[in-house]
């Protein structure tokens, strides 16, 4: 009964770490889309057509009509921490673009089938490359891998093919497209109720009909008209909060009290990143529960804007949650606007069906 020594250290190699790096940033198809939704948007789109196969472990495949990317970036675009946003660390306190490491494209050229096709304005055609473990590759075996002139209008589309091909647990993991689908359709209608000014449209691929399909003009309501339905839109408060000892400001939209949901619809931004809170979804639930039948859930959009120096985007991989600053207090606050609102409309309903 010998005890064993230590087994020797060793390094990883370099394809290894990336690929586990990937998988922590990539889990689920959804996180891939919403990545590209951002870099659209940082590069100034009014048009998002995003289509979707098999819940997007076939095919994930978003146009925009942005800026495109120079020829010349094509190369390193999809290495890791490559970036036009962010310089130096502390640029992470002023971030003003959703993408800030430069690991959205590295990571998915690791773990799935990546193409390019962009084109800037002052470029005469468009350029098409393939990726493979942050490189560029060749289309098939055998040919040149070089970026290839081709026709297309000024902006980018990303093809995202055969997600964690080279991941098989992962890949095994997703039981079902439909749900795939589902959390993706989510994710797009979030944004599609946020973005103003910029149009979206999601749909399977090889359905004629779209599932989400907002034009470029249309305002919050009826965006929320348009990605939920009428019953929510025709009960919405809107609200305003700010302040300065806690630098923020915030506007949304709440549902007053005739809405009452099987459960809690909660479309969050913090500084225009799509991000969950469990705490604030939980304050929201009870500010509600006084107004609410037992049981009854309420809407909410909420676009929080604070001080980048008081929030740590760089929390967690998936940039799901963020920290920040006075977190309580500025709930608090938030909640306390939307009971006040809940409040008056209360009375008005009151008052009217007493006159
Ligand atoms: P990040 O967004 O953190 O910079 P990404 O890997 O997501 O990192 O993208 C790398 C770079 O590729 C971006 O900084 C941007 O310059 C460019 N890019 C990515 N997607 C687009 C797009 N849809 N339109 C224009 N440029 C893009
Ligand atoms: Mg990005």
């Amino acid at each position: 009964d010998e005890i064993e020594g230590p087994r020797r250290i060793r390094a990883l190699h370099q394809d290894v770490v990336n690929k586990i790096a990937a998988g922590e940033i990539i889990v689920a198809p959804v996180h891939a889309l919403k990545e590209l939704i951002e870099n659209a948007v940082d590069a100034g789109s009014t048009s998002l057509e995003i289509v979707v196969k098999d819940g997007g472990l076939k095919l994930l495949q978003i146009s925009d009509n942005g800026c495109g990317i120079n020829k010349d970036d094509m190369s390193i675009l999809c290495e890791r921490f490559t970036t036009s946003k962010l310089k130096a660390f502390e640029d992470l306190q002023s971030i003003g673009t959703y993408g800030f490491r430069g690991e959205a494209l590295a990571s998915i050229s690791h773990i799935a089938h990546l193409s390019i096709t962009t084109k800037t304005a002052d470029s005469s055609c468009a350029w098409k490359a393939h990726y493979a473990a942050g490189k560029l590759a060749p289309a098939k075996p055998g040919q040149s891998a070089d970026p290839k002139a081709c026709a297309g209008r000024q902006g980018t589309q990303i093809q995202v093919e055969d997600l964690f091909y080279n991941v098989p647990t992962r890949r095994r993991a997703f039981r079902s497209a439909s749900e795939e689908y589902a959390k993706i359709a989510e994710q797009v209608g979030k944004y599609a109720v946020h973005c103003q000014g910029v149009a979206f449209s999601c749909k399977k691929h090889g359905e004629s009909g779209t599932s989400i399909a907002v034009p470029m003009a249309a305002g919050t309501k009826d965006r929320i008209r348009i990605v939920h339905n009428s019953d929510i839109a025709n009960e919405l408060m809107e609200f305003e909060v700010s302040d300065k000892q806690y630098g923020f400001k915030t506007n949304g939209f709440a549902s007053n009290a005739n809405y009452s949901g099987k459960r809690t619809t909660l479309l969050l931004f913090i500084n225009h990143r799509s991000v969950d809170s469990s705490a604030i979804k939980k304050a929201v639930e009870q500010t509600y529960s006084a107004f609410l039948p037992k049981g009854g859930k309420p809407f909410l959009y909420l676009s929080l804007e604070i001080e980048p120096a008081r929030v740590d985007v760089n929390v967690h991989p998936t940039k799901r949650e963020v920290n920040f600053l006075n977190e309580e207090e500025i709930v608090e606050l938030i909640c306390g606007a939307i009971r006040s609102k809940l409040g008056k409309v209360d009375t008005s309903r009151t008052f009217m069906t007493q006159s």
